[in-house]
């Protein structure tokens, strides 16, 4: 089963993504989290990348694209993916529909979690993650059990996103209806979007998500 989380940045995507992979035993395919790498590794992608990113604009679709591209050859995408951030421009959908259709694959569902934006700005800067195993925290709606210690492996360390500070977070919702909200027409009229309330709680999102996935008989 391939799919795609469509959705504003704060939308949940990524948290939703973790939670299906281990259920459906798909793999999360997060190009947000590739370019992160790039830049951490300071490789070509990512120095082109890293200021893009920080004033919340979209990198450019060539590069997404064959990082994409590279990323889907790999053995473990065989079991299916979830595409979280990935496509975010019309012409990044139509290569997919092509990439896909190359290797005789499919896309099953296309997904999107609404949310306002208001709800969107809060959510996303107040938010930060485990250094060690990656579990996602909220200063005021998610913070760890004690303190300063991730209550999934112990950890004691914990990143906040360049981009994830105020000045940057209208840029990016900007971005996401100017470039990304296109998306939504598009996999409407291929008969493929479903709709989730992105403003419900975590689990009830999951509950949501699993009903389309595999729904009760
Ligand atoms: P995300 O982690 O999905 O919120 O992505 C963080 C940033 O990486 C975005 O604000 C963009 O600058 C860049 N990015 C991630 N995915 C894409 C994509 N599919 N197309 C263009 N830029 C992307």
């Amino acid at each position: 089963m391939n799919l795609i989380l469509l959705g504003p940045p704060g939308a949940g995507k990524g948290t939703q993504a973790k939670r299906l992979e281990e259920r459906f035993g798909l793999v999360q395919i997060s190009t947000g989290d590739m370019l992160r790498a790039e830049v951490k590794a300071a490789t070509p992608i990512g120095l082109e990348a890293k200021a893009i990113m920080e004033r919340g604009e979209l990198v450019p679709d060539a590069i997404i694209t064959a990082m994409l591209a590279a990323r889907v050859q790999q053995p473990d995408a065989a079991k299916g993916f979830i595409l979280d951030g990935f496509p975010r421009t019309v012409p990044q959908a139509e290569a997919l529909d092509a990439m896909l259709a190359e290797k005789g694959l499919r896309l099953d569902h296309v997904i999107e979690l609404k949310v306002d934006d208001a709800a969107l700005v809060a959510r996303i800067s107040g938010r930060f993650t485990c250094a060690r195993c990656g579990e996602g925290y909220h200063d005021q709606f998610k913070p760890p059990a004690v303190a300063g210690v991730c209550d999934k492996c112990g950890g004691t360390e914990f990143t906040r996103r360049a981009d994830d500070k105020a000045e940057t977070v209208g840029a990016r919702l900007a971005a996401y209806h100017r470039q990304t909200a296109p998306l939504l027409p598009y996999y409407a009229a291929q008969g493929k979007l479903r709709s989730v309330d992105g403003m419900a709680d975590m689990s009830a999102v999951t509950a949501a998500l699993e009903e389309i996935l595999a729904p009760a008989a």
